[in-house]
């Protein structure tokens, strides 16, 4: 029997989903190996191609805001297939009065046992509604009827369940995604907007043998052009110390702090300096907040009542005493924000770029499960509602959707569509300035198609600096200003590539490289463009910490953190390359008054004639 899985998530490649892979399938899917001997799966995000497998049945998960797309999927299914379709996934566990009845059955809670029990149904031809009834957790129509079957309990002890089927998931890493893994299912908080705390489960956790047993079998997959980054997609990561104690002592153990890098979730009102460095001794890259608000008014309404931002300012503190990034999320247009409010997030925010590595800024949306929901069905609008045509896309967290339910009360919808364009602009600018991956007119070409706007001056002595390093005869060149994750195929081959301070804006930078070169003709060159650690003005920067975010967003803090002119080398030695020809070029400061740059040499007991400068190399492949 062959068993097909697809996940109903926005058509835009560059959506957050396609960070991930689908490895609630690999959980299910090696279940259904464990306890009912079926080898035989297909997981896929192309709709077209998963149809053209003819697989017997098809799991489909969906949020809430693609619940209309898994409805569509069904319908496109049903016209090619005569296959029982099952519907999983938070939207469905969150609000199953909402089945359609378009798909066979709906799943609501844990799914690995419900599905094995309906694979099984099917295996012995009784997949019918008749039999429906002896399995918990199932929703389906029955003679016009909704009917729900006894509650499936959840699994207590998770570490019983088989490790997922992460070989499934290869095609998902070979394009890019990154590796997750999940050490505990539920959070034992109560946030008003989230979809876990609305739920009585409670919180459950992997032991730290398992979690090792999950990283043995990535390492095992894993190659070397794939990323090295796991993600902990818990709902909440770093919980409780003495567990956190365990798991890093066996995560170092293992060497998995050699192997890997971490992305975790943390909470601000229970981190502590412990767990910052115990974070830290496990490589983790940047832990997560939900920081959520920069008024305590709404963090009180948000987080009931036990997050402050004095603490999240104390946070900051810490990771940047443990030099762990930092990520953050925010939430605008709860029911009791006032303008003054909105303005005190925008703020904080602002205030904190330098301190925070990735922003995400989105729309607080009334998601099923959680207890914001459950007051809004039983708003006087919403009390007597019907939910068969209801839109759900309208409950996109995402804050450039414009059709969505308008919460605040103390302010109207058009400032708040204002403000969302500011908001939008803030986060654009932190997470992806400078973030077109081709740029055919850099320096060389016309400065109008740069970004560099009012960096005239950088431009022309750059132009000059260049066309020292830059052969003879060389007509056509692509310089890369800073790279995306998505690379749109092109036509056109390249005598020179120039990488310009790009590959220290990412930190997969050789996978990067590899994506790139492909774009060079034979006998090219690649010219690199490297911050020297040492130019003084970086330092000066550095000291102050004055990143010049107009130019570079927040990314040139991170840039020292994981790029030298010794990972250049090693990266020239990884990649073959061959070094033709470098210049160190010195820039004439127009950012430090020559009475500091003195007066900074002075105290750092540096010479006189104490050179300043950064890199251009000029490379071959061997
Ligand atoms: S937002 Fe985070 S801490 Fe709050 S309930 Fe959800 S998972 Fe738990």
């Amino acid at each position: 029997m062959l068993i097909g899985f697809i996940r109903a998530i926005e058509k835009n490649i560059n959506s957050r989903a396609y960070t991930f892979s689908p490895l609630n399938f690999a959980y299910i899917a090696s279940y259904l190996e464990k306890y009912g001997n079926y080898t035989n799966f297909i997981i896929e995000d192309d709709l077209n191609i998963l149809i053209s497998k003819k697989p017997d049945i098809i799991g489909i998960s969906s949020y809430t805001q693609n619940y209309k797309q898994a409805i569509s999927y069904a319908k496109q299914i049903r016209q090619s297939l005569d296959i029982p379709i099952i519907l999983g996934g938070s939207h469905i566990t969150g609000f199953p009065k909402s089945f359609n009845n378009i798909f066979s059955v709906g799943v609501i809670g844990e799914g690995e046992q419900t599905f094995l029990e309906l694979v099984n149904l099917l295996k012995n031809n009784s997949f019918d509604k008749k039999h429906f009834s002896k399995i918990k957790g199932l929703v389906y129509y029955e003679n016009e009827k909704i009917v729900f079957t006894e509650p499936r309990e959840t699994i207590k002890n998770i570490d019983e369940l088989p490790n997922p089927k992460i070989e499934l998931l290869e095609k998902y890493f070979d394009k890019g995604a990154s590796y997750n893994i999940h050490t505990s299912r539920g959070c034992p908080y109560k946030c008003i907007f989230c979809s876990p705390a609305g739920s009585t489960i409670k919180a459950r956790y992997h032991s730290a043998e398992r979690i090792i047993t999950d990283l043995e079998n990535i390492s095992k997959i894993k190659k070397n052009n794939q990323s090295e980054i796991i993600y902990i997609t818990d709902d909440l990561f770093a919980v409780n110390e003495e567990r956190l104690e365990k798991i890093v002592k066996a995560i170092k153990e293992n060497a998995f702090d050699k192997k890997f890098k971490f992305i975790c979730h943390a909470r601000a009102d229970i981190f502590s300096k412990n767990i910052a460095k115990l974070l830290k001794e496990m490589n983790t890259l940047y832990v997560s907040f939900g920081f959520e608000s920069g008024s305590d008014k709404v963090l009180k309404y948000l987080k009931t009542n036990s997050c402050y931002v004095k603490k999240h300012y104390e946070v900051l503190d810490i990771c940047k005493k443990f030099n762990l990034g930092v990520g953050s999320y925010f939430i605008i247009g709860s029911p009791i924000e006032t303008k003054e409010d909105l303005a005190k997030t925008y703020w904080f925010i602002s205030n904190n770029k330098n301190y925070i590595n990735l922003f995400a800024i989105t729309k607080l949306t009334p998601l099923p499960n959680s207890i914001l929901w459950q007051e809004f069905i039983s708003s006087d609008d919403l009390k007597n509602q019907k939910f068969d045509n209801f839109e759900w896309d309208k409950l996109d967290t995402n804050l450039e959707s414009e059709n969505y339910f308008f919460l605040p009360q103390n302010y109207d919808k058009f400032f708040f569509e204002e403000a969302k364009k500011k908001f939008l602009d803030l986060e654009f600018s932190l997470n992806f300035k400078n973030s077109s991956l081709f740029q055919k007119n850099g320096f060389l070409g016309n400065k109008d198609c740069t970004q560099f706007e009012g960096q005239n001056f950088y431009q022309e002595s750059m132009k000059k600096l260049l066309s020292e390093i830059i052969p003879e005869n060389i007509k056509n060149i692509l310089e890369i200003n800073s790279p995306v994750k998505t690379f749109d195929e092109r036509e056109n081959f390249f005598d020179v590539i120039i990488f310009n301070h790009s590959l220290e804006q990412i930190i997969n930078y050789e996978k990067y490289f590899d994506e790139v070169s492909k774009y060079l003709k034979d006998n090219g060159y690649y010219i690199f463009l490297i911050y020297n650690i040492q130019f003084i003005e970086n330092l000066l920067d550095i000291i102050f910490g004055n990143f010049d975010s107009n130019t570079y967003g927040i990314r040139q803090f991170n840039n020292y953190n994981y790029f030298s002119f010794k990972t250049f080398l090693s990266f020239v030695k990884n990649k073959n390359l061959k070094i033709e020809k470098y210049i160190k070029y010195k820039m004439t400061s127009n950012k430090y008054e020559n009475k500091i740059l003195e007066q900074v040499k002075k105290i750092l007991n540096l010479s006189e004639d104490f050179e300043y400068f950064n890199y251009i190399i000029l490379c071959k492949n061997k």
